[in-house]
């Protein structure tokens, strides 16, 4: 099995000599960036010389940044500018991301022309996991802006010699197939959701082209272990998941050939596991929130920024043979989870159910026929003194089903959402009715880059 080519990227990054990076010298490492990141904070920032203003004056060991203050989406929200340590005019790229904060503000991260360096330089020697010189890889993330993440992508892809071919999110999915038959795609690079529409839709439709891609890297979501499989067994391609938020710069960590969790970019960031409500570090081993500060970054650094994503570092050593670590893949965020037939003055046996988008995906994406779906919560009015809630999942289906067909593909969701333990405990207590809608693919009901969630509408 190959090592992980993160390996020898970051030994280099680090400046180690002998064979192997030795933790030691990867943790000196890390120590030094971290001192120099957090007095050039102090000293350019307004938000964190008043933000650090009560942390120690240095650090000298690893375990002292726990005595620092954590930073939260919220800060970013609500004093982005403030975080900045360059002049406005070295900031080359800013990307605002959702408004779905409490605040309604969007977050904005910026970039110097450095800050982006390092992210293609990631995605050079991440991609190179899986991809040679002279492959074809599809981008299906939007890369049509200069500094995009699929423009970074694949000024990667070109420097280890693989031909990028720019594509965007696949609106029409049958189109994305077209160019991916055409041009003899290799690899591919896209959201879960977005590229299991695809593989289905060629399963159904697309069969005669021959075609298929060997890998296939997930991103920007959540990976759910069905659609995994689904894409393993149509296109019978090799999946590999990448971790990262625009937050990291976009490149987090990426599985090897041994697919047990994710390298991380160890040389440009330092990762924590802590408790989500005590804030205290976590047993190595243990799951908890990942926590990260940026150690290379100049236009807006990091300080143990809280991503709210729940995970933890896998023990034990890698079959890939590196001694970098390897968090485990994510399967839930910390936001996101909805709490079923909330205020109904109902008390359950368990607590109040809560359900997240990784509980559906996991239920519905193993039935064939669905391309994809979204799902919302409303509050169902009533003439009684509760009012119950009404979970509506759409599905969107391969085209010309009949109508006995809908009707199985339907009790089917019906009966997998019925075995999510949240479900199950909402619909007992005679809190929650569900309702399956069927829809057949249109434009634009595809190729969204929204995150999936369950949208809140009670
Ligand atoms: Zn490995």
């Amino acid at each position: 099995m190959k090592l992980t080519p993160l390996e020898p990227w970051i030994q280099k990054k680090i400046g180690s000599q002998v064979g192997g990076i030795l933790r030691s010298d990867l943790e000196a490492y890390q120590l030094e960036q971290l001192r120099q990141t957090i007095q050039f904070a102090r000293q350019k920032s307004r938000f964190y010389s008043e933000h650090l203003a009560n942390a120690p004056q240095d650090i000298s060991r690893l375990d002292d940044l726990n005595l620092f203050p954590f930073t939260t989406p919220d800060n970013i929200r609500n004093e982005g500018q403030q975080l900045i340590c360059v002049s406005q005019s070295d900031i080359h790229r800013v990307v605002t991301l959702d408004t779905s904060g409490t605040t309604g503000k969007p977050k904005r991260i910026y970039f110097t022309r450095a800050d982006q360096e390092l992210t293609i330089d990631f995605f050079h020697h991440g991609m190179s996991t899986f991809t040679k010189p002279g492959d074809r890889v599809m981008i299906l993330l939007p890369c049509e802006r200069p500094g995009s993440v699929g423009d970074l992508l694949a000024i990667g892809l070109t420097r280890l010699g693989a031909i990028p071919v720019r594509h965007g999110p696949p609106i029409d999915p049958s189109e994305a197939l077209s160019v991916m038959e055409t041009q003899h795609i290799d690899g591919m690079v896209g959201v879960p959701a977005h590229i299991l529409t695809m593989a289905r839709l060629w399963n159904t439709e697309h069969k005669a082209g021959r075609h298929t891609p060997q890998q296939v890297l997930l991103s920007t979501d959540h990976l759910p272990r069905a659609i995994k499989s689904a894409l393993v067994s149509i296109w019978e391609c090799t999946v590999y998941d990448h971790y990262g938020m625009t937050e990291m710069g976009l490149g987090g960590g990426v599985e090897c050939q041994a697919h047990r969790g994710y390298h991380l970019r160890e040389a440009d960031m330092f990762f924590e596991i802590i408790h989500p409500d005590t804030g205290e570090a976590v047993a190595e081993g243990a799951e908890g929130e990942v926590v990260f500060t940026t150690l290379t970054r100049s236009g807006m650094p990091l300080i143990r920024y809280r991503t709210g994503d729940i995970s933890r570092f896998i023990p034990g050593q890698c079959p890939c043979g590196t001694s970098l670590r390897a968090l485990e893949r994510i399967s839930r965020r910390l936001n996101g989870q909805i709490y079923l037939a909330e205020n109904s003055g109902v008390s359950y046996p368990i607590g109040q159910p809560a359900l997240c988008m990784a509980d559906l995906d996991e239920a519905i994406f193993p039935i064939p026929q669905v391309l994809t779906f979204s799902a919302n919560i409303i509050k169902q009015e009533n003439d009684t003194y509760t009012s119950k809630d009404q979970l509506n999942i759409s599905l969107v289906v391969v085209p010309d089903v009949t109508m006995d067909e809908k009707e199985n593909i339907a009790n089917r969701a019906q009966k997998a959402l019925n075995a999510v333990s949240a479900i199950q405990i909402a619909s007992q207590s005679g809190m929650m009715d569900i309702c399956i809608h069927i829809q057949e693919l249109e434009a634009n009901n595809a190729g969204s880059m929204a995150k999936r969630v369950i949208v809140d509408r009670r």
